[in-house]
Protein backbone atom coordinates (compact mmCIF):
# COMPACT_ATOMS: atom_id res chain seq x y z
CA UNK A 1 0.00 0.00 0.00
CA UNK A 2 1.36 3.27 -0.90
CA UNK A 3 0.63 6.37 0.39
CA UNK A 4 0.81 9.85 -1.59
CA UNK A 5 3.95 11.19 -1.74
CA UNK A 6 4.34 13.87 0.09
CA UNK A 7 3.76 10.92 3.22
CA UNK A 8 6.29 8.83 1.75
CA UNK A 9 8.75 9.09 4.55
CA UNK A 10 10.13 6.73 7.21
CA UNK A 11 9.82 9.45 9.26
CA UNK A 12 6.50 8.81 10.50
CA UNK A 13 4.41 5.98 12.15
CA UNK A 14 2.49 4.04 10.29
CA UNK A 15 -0.86 2.40 11.11
CA UNK A 16 -3.10 -0.44 9.31
CA UNK A 17 -6.67 0.65 9.81
CA UNK A 18 -9.29 -1.69 8.98
CA UNK A 19 -11.97 0.08 6.92
CA UNK A 20 -15.62 -0.36 7.42
CA UNK A 21 -15.77 -2.38 4.56
CA UNK A 22 -13.18 -4.77 5.78
CA UNK A 23 -10.33 -3.32 3.56
CA UNK A 24 -6.49 -2.66 5.13
CA UNK A 25 -6.04 0.72 4.37
CA UNK A 26 -2.87 2.63 5.56
CA UNK A 27 -2.62 5.48 7.53
CA UNK A 28 0.48 7.53 7.98
CA UNK A 29 0.50 9.31 11.63
CA UNK A 30 1.37 12.67 12.68
CA UNK A 31 4.71 13.04 13.88
CA UNK A 32 5.09 13.16 17.84
CA UNK A 33 6.03 16.49 19.34
CA UNK A 34 8.30 16.41 22.11
CA UNK A 35 9.15 18.32 25.00
CA UNK A 36 11.53 21.04 25.07
CA UNK A 37 14.74 19.81 27.22
CA UNK A 38 17.61 21.81 28.53
CA UNK A 39 20.23 21.99 26.26
CA UNK A 40 22.78 21.18 29.24
CA UNK A 41 21.10 18.50 31.96
CA UNK A 42 17.65 17.49 29.99
CA UNK A 43 15.33 18.88 32.39
CA UNK A 44 11.97 19.47 31.38
CA UNK A 45 11.25 23.41 30.05
CA UNK A 46 8.30 25.22 31.63
CA UNK A 47 7.28 27.97 29.86
CA UNK A 48 7.58 26.14 26.47
CA UNK A 49 4.35 24.91 24.79
CA UNK A 50 4.26 20.97 23.56
CA UNK A 51 2.07 22.11 20.08
CA UNK A 52 2.53 20.42 16.73
CA UNK A 53 4.55 22.49 14.50
CA UNK A 54 1.93 24.35 12.76
CA UNK A 55 0.45 25.46 15.64
CA UNK A 56 3.79 26.49 17.37
CA UNK A 57 4.16 28.22 14.35
CA UNK A 58 1.33 31.00 14.83
CA UNK A 59 2.27 31.79 18.60
CA UNK A 60 3.89 34.79 18.69
CA UNK A 61 7.85 34.94 19.74
CA UNK A 62 6.97 35.65 23.58
CA UNK A 63 4.91 32.36 23.86
CA UNK A 64 7.19 30.32 22.76
CA UNK A 65 10.33 30.33 25.19
CA UNK A 66 10.54 32.81 28.27
CA UNK A 67 11.97 36.10 27.82
CA UNK A 68 15.41 36.08 29.44
CA UNK A 69 18.75 34.61 28.19
CA UNK A 70 19.14 31.20 26.91
CA UNK A 71 15.33 30.99 27.45
CA UNK A 72 14.01 28.04 25.58
CA UNK A 73 17.60 26.34 25.75
CA UNK A 74 19.03 25.83 29.42
CA UNK A 75 16.32 25.64 32.71
CA UNK A 76 17.08 28.18 35.11
CA UNK A 77 19.22 26.03 37.71
CA UNK A 78 21.88 26.01 34.46
CA UNK A 79 21.68 29.29 33.55
CA UNK A 80 22.78 30.33 37.20
CA UNK A 81 25.60 28.01 36.83
CA UNK A 82 26.62 29.26 33.69
CA UNK A 83 26.35 33.55 35.44
CA UNK A 84 27.99 32.38 37.85
CA UNK A 85 30.87 30.49 35.61
CA UNK A 86 31.12 33.40 33.79
CA UNK A 87 31.30 36.23 35.71
CA UNK A 88 34.18 34.01 37.71
CA UNK A 89 35.65 33.63 34.46
CA UNK A 90 35.31 30.13 33.85
CA UNK A 91 34.46 28.82 30.57
CA UNK A 92 31.20 29.79 28.51
CA UNK A 93 27.97 27.25 29.12
ZN1 LIG B 1 19.60 22.29 32.94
Amino acid sequence: MMPRPALRTRLRAKKLIKTPGGRLSLHVMKKKVGKARCAVCGAELHGVPTLPYAKFRNLSKTEKRPERPFGGVLCPECLRRAIVRAVRGGAAP
